[in-house]
């Protein structure tokens, strides 16, 4: 038989490329063929830039294509991000299409981020079988495929309250304010964008999520029923994961390394508290300062990856501690904190064994990189499904605890930040949480290895491949 070549499409943004990445190193570790197809990140997008550049020197057995960019991002600059990045990947279809027709050899399926709705119009152009790989939890996905049904007669999140509480089904009753920005209000432009995504992606020969079936057991059954999707055929459903940056192993002196590892490196075991809020996160002063103090109420290491607040990023990209941060908090607390400008190399960071929790912003690429390690954590959701993901951490996996306050744009005072650091780290409670998570991090490492659960899902994944593709004609 010959070796199945895939081609996988990431959309804009580390937070997709990242897991896309992981997702072509399995395969090539299954012995396939991939080539990653990325757009040319815009010049103003210097962190997607460096982590393309990045990923494709440190991962040689991987064929990394750089695609055009359209010349127009989007018909509309001013739209919602959603809808650029829509526009903007459906604006590549023609790129697309010609560089798949480029290659040599016959792509056996394509691997589609789940922006990147627009591009089955090219698969079924070449008839090239498409899936789905789909970065977030199970639960969202259990969610985004129900919405379009939900919204057919629902009334509008906003309109219900925001502790008004929704029963979707596979995950447990969560509040409408904790469902996305983008989908309060049915009539509005980005609701309409996510639906036509959330239907479109029902279009797909099947969905790979980056997860595995014991950590979201409801929301796989409910998948698997198809009870999420109650007026159409339900996509098939592969939990494959996790697959997580395993880190940078090659350097250990310290001139290779990055200075907080370094730092890391001087710190008792699990005495450092790691503050890391994904590619975006960022604060507003007011809120750094607050977060500042409760750090060091709290008495606790901390390492803390800051970046200019948002309506600064563009003019100073590069923090200003010393104005950002409350008078003499630096000073003080240098025997034992570190703040990190923009970015840490949080793979690594997060599996030192110095680290003892991890507030995070609850984006899934991290929640998972934190269960590979054990690491309890503290969410502070900012954007996109995030609040989402925190509910199911919270009430489902029990990996977690939230922090109060930041609803609504409010802030998490210091009192808050400290509470919930020292909750975790010197409570009975955060005892029992660390415990669950090395149940947890062991139940991933058993899905990963051979005959887990994951590797099973896998192998199933390429048996109906090859099935549509013998009922398709295709000789392999
Ligand atoms: N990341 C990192 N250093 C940072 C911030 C983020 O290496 O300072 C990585 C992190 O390890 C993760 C990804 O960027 O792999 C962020 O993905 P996630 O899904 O957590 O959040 P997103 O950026 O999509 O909101």
């Amino acid at each position: 038989m010959k070796r199945k070549t895939f081609v996988l499409f990431p959309s804009l943004g580390v937070g997709h490329l990242n897991p896309m990445v992981e997702l072509a190193k399995h395969l090539r570790r299954h012995g396939l063929g991939v080539v990653v197809a990325v757009i040319d990140p815009r010049d103003d997008d210097a962190t997607s830039a460096d982590a393309t550049a990045r990923l494709a020197a440190a991962n040689p057995s991987i064929t990394f294509r750089i695609l055009p960019a359209p010349a127009t991002a989007s018909p509309d600059p001013g739209a919602h991000r959603v809808r650029r990045s829509l526009d903007t990947l459906r604006l590549a279809n023609p790129v697309l299409l010609e560089f798949l027709r480029s290659l040599p050899a016959a792509v056996d399926a394509l691997l589609l981020d789940m922006f990147c709705v627009d591009a089955l119009d090219v698969a079924a152009e070449l008839a090239i079988p498409a899936y789905f790989f789909f970065p977030s939890p199970a639960s969202a996905l259990a969610v985004f495929l129900h919405l379009p049904h939900y919204y057919a007669n629902g009334t509008s999140f906003r309109e219900m309250g925001k502790a008004a509480l929704l029963r979707f089904p596979g995950i447990p009753p969560i509040r409408t304010v904790d469902m996305m920005a983008t989908m309060q209000d049915k009539e509005s432009e980005t609701a309409k964008i996510r639906l036509y995504q959330f239907k479109r992606m029902m279009e797909g020969k099947g969905v790979l999520v980056n997860s595995f079936d014991w950590l979201e057991p409801k929301a796989m059954k409910a998948l698997a029923a198809g009870v999420c999707v109650p007026d159409k055929p339900s996509p098939r459903v592969y939990c494959i994961g996790p697959l997580v940056d395993a880190g940078n192993k090659v350097g250990s002196g310290a001139e290779r390394r990055h200075a907080c590892l370094v730092w890391l490196d001087a710190q008792p075991r699990r005495s450092v508290v790691f503050l890391s809020f994904g590619s975006q996160g960022a604060f507003p002063a007011a809120q750094m300062k607050e977060i500042a103090r409760g750090l060091e109420s709290s008495g606790h290491r901390f390492l803390w990856v800051v970046r200019s607040p948002p309506e600064e990023q563009t003019t100073s990209p590069e923090p200003d501690l010393e104005r950002l941060l409350p008078a003499g908090f630096l000073e003080r607390t240098k025997d034992r904190g570190m703040v990190v400008k923009n970015w840490a190399p949080q793979a690594e960071v997060v599996q030192h064994e110095a680290v003892g929790v991890f507030v995070t912003h609850c984006g899934w690429n991290s929640t998972l990189e934190a269960i590979m390690s054990a690491l309890p954590m503290i969410c502070w959701p900012l954007y996109a499904e995030q609040a989402m993901n925190k509910v199911i951490m919270v009430e489902e996996m029990n990996i977690a605890v939230p922090l109060d306050g930041y609803e609504e744009g409010g802030l998490v005072k210091a009192e808050e930040v400290e509470a919930k650091v020292m909750l975790v780290m010197e409570t009975e409670e955060g005892r029992k949480l660390r415990e669950k998570l090395v149940e947890t991090r062991d139940m991933a490492l058993d899905a990963v290895k051979e005959g887990g659960s994951s590797e099973v899902a896998f192998d199933e994944f390429m048996r109906d491949l090859e099935k549509s593709s013998l009922e398709n004609g295709v000789c392999s």
